[in-house]
């Protein structure tokens, strides 16, 4: 429903842990916003290894105790999924288990393969069977088909064929390994509670279950965990950061640390930098909620406007409702958003929004606000024009449906009918993040791609 690039995925492992599986399931919830569409645990105590997965939200998949006591062991990996890559059918949903020659095995993946497409052929050809036609599972079989003596070797071995994005859990009975791609496109961040290893998305879902934040996992590090112990190795490729920068813009949470920084903190001066590149003679400063709200503090902070609650937004909306039979103008942006109206009467307003892809929503939120009696209003947004598609892990819609790909901002505003548009630009951008500018992907912003792309993949979004 709402006009907003997809979350990929979340994934989460745990070992070393009398309620391995729980703290998994607990970590899983507070990264549901990374994925909506599946979720899963696989879990071992050091023999077997037990397996629970569904479609749908969390408190749909796990919808009793009992489901997450069958879920026995030390260690668990778990999966919040959302179909960037592979349809959005039951045989997709992570942790992938499979009976490998070196016994059972489970994967966990956030992010997307670029050349998955090929290897999947050439596995094919060599007489692999796929189960799922998702890219995670070529690593299955890159692993599974590699003739390096140790099961270590393997994987490594694996991940050096593949290409992108891919922050990675994999297990064993009696092992947790835990990868990250050499450009650290997605965050994976190392935490601990008491003597338990926890290794997860985002360090929201550490929080939850007490755990302390350690470090990130560095640029093509493997991390390998067992009875021995903690130990670190690297797949063997030259790190160069190139860290999803969406990540600090939309998809991380605010209370989250990632790449190093608060998200929160990176938010907020998105926000100020806006302030000051496109300043605003106006009353109030408001969000269009959530997901916007940092950047609009930041905002109102460096401009000194007044920040206001003018959109409330309905947290009870299903993934689906009932529409009505009599005709409702709006009806799919109204049943989420509504506006305040003694806010907005009379008052010249400011909406902060974080991203804009097709347009669609804010427009009609746009019309909303000022027929809730908004004198003048004024769009400020806390990123570039986004021009191209990501192929990274995040689902945006093709080329032509990018509003900003084939229209000026000029002509994005006339389409919205508000009185002025600013977007932040992309060295005020890389201005406010973390670190050297150059660590980051802006591609969806540029077109500059620093992995290639497999010709047949940019072809669909075209
Ligand atoms: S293209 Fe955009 S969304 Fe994709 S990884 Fe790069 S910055 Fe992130």
């Amino acid at each position: 429903m709402m006009d907003k690039p997809k979350e990929f995925c979340g994934v989460i492992g745990i070992y070393n842990h009398t309620e391995a599986a729980e703290m998994a399931y607990l970590s899983l919830y507070s990264m549901q916003h990374r994925g909506q569409e599946g979720a899963g645990i696989v879990s071992s105590n050091g023999k077997n290894v037990f397996r629970h997965v569904g479609q749908g939200l969390i408190h749909d998949v796990f919808y009793s105790h009992e489901i997450i006591e069958k879920l026995k062991g030390y260690m668990a990996i778990g999966h919040n999924r959302y179909s960037t890559t592979g349809l959005n059918s039951a045989a997709n949903v992570q942790p992938i288990l499979v009976n490998s020659k070196d016994g059972p095995l489970a994967l966990a993946h956030n992010g997307n393969l670029v050349n998955s497409r090929t290897l999947r052929y050439e596995l094919q050809e060599k007489g692999a069977i796929f189960q799922t036609s998702t890219d995670t599972e070529v690593i299955v079989h890159l692993i599974c088909w590699s003739k390096a003596p140790t099961f270590l070797d393997r994987i490594k071995d694996a991940l050096s064929q593949v290409r992108g994005a891919f922050s990675l859990l994999i297990m064993t009975p009696d092992m947790l390994v835990a990868a990250r791609d050499p450009n650290a496109i997605r965050p994976l961040a190392l935490g601990h509670i008491g003597d338990a290893t926890i290794i997860a998305s985002e360090t929201c879902a550490m929080d939850l279950i007490d755990a302390t934040y350690q470090r990130d996992i560095e640029p093509g590090e493997i991390i390998v965990i067992d009875q021995h112990g903690i130990r670190s190795d690297t797949i063997g490729q030259t790190p160069c950061r190139k860290h999803c920068i969406f990540e600090f813009i939309y998809f991380s949470r605010p209370d989250s640390r990632i790449f190093g920084e608060y998200v929160d903190k990176t938010r907020r001066k998105l926000g100020k930098q806006l302030a000051l590149e496109h300043p605003a003679d106006a009353d109030v400063v408001f969000s269009v909620p959530d997901s916007s709200n940092t950047a609009a503090l930041g905002y109102a902070h460096r401009s000194g406007l007044k920040f206001e609650l003018a959109l409330i937004r309905n947290h009870y909306v299903g993934r689906t409702f009932i529409q009505p039979h009599q005709k409702i103008r709006d009806f799919h942006v109204k049943v989420k958003f509504n506006p305040v109206g003694g806010v907005l009467k009379n008052r010249r307003v400011v909406v902060v929004e974080d991203s804009i892809v097709r347009g669609t929503t804010l427009r009609i939120l746009t019309r909303m606000i000022r027929r809730a009696g908004a004198k003048e209003v004024h769009v400020r947004v806390s990123s570039p024009p986004i021009r191209f598609p990501c192929f990274y892990g995040m689902d945006f819609p093709t080329k032509k449906e990018l509003i900003a790909n084939r229209k000026t901002v000029e002509e994005i505003r006339q389409y919205m009918d508000v009185d002025t548009l600013g977007y932040l630009s992309i060295e005020g951008l890389l201005e406010a993040v973390p670190g050297d500018p150059c660590d980051y992907c802006t591609a969806c912003f540029n077109g500059i791609y620093p992995i290639p792309v497999e010709k047949i993949r940019k072809s669909q979004y075209e």
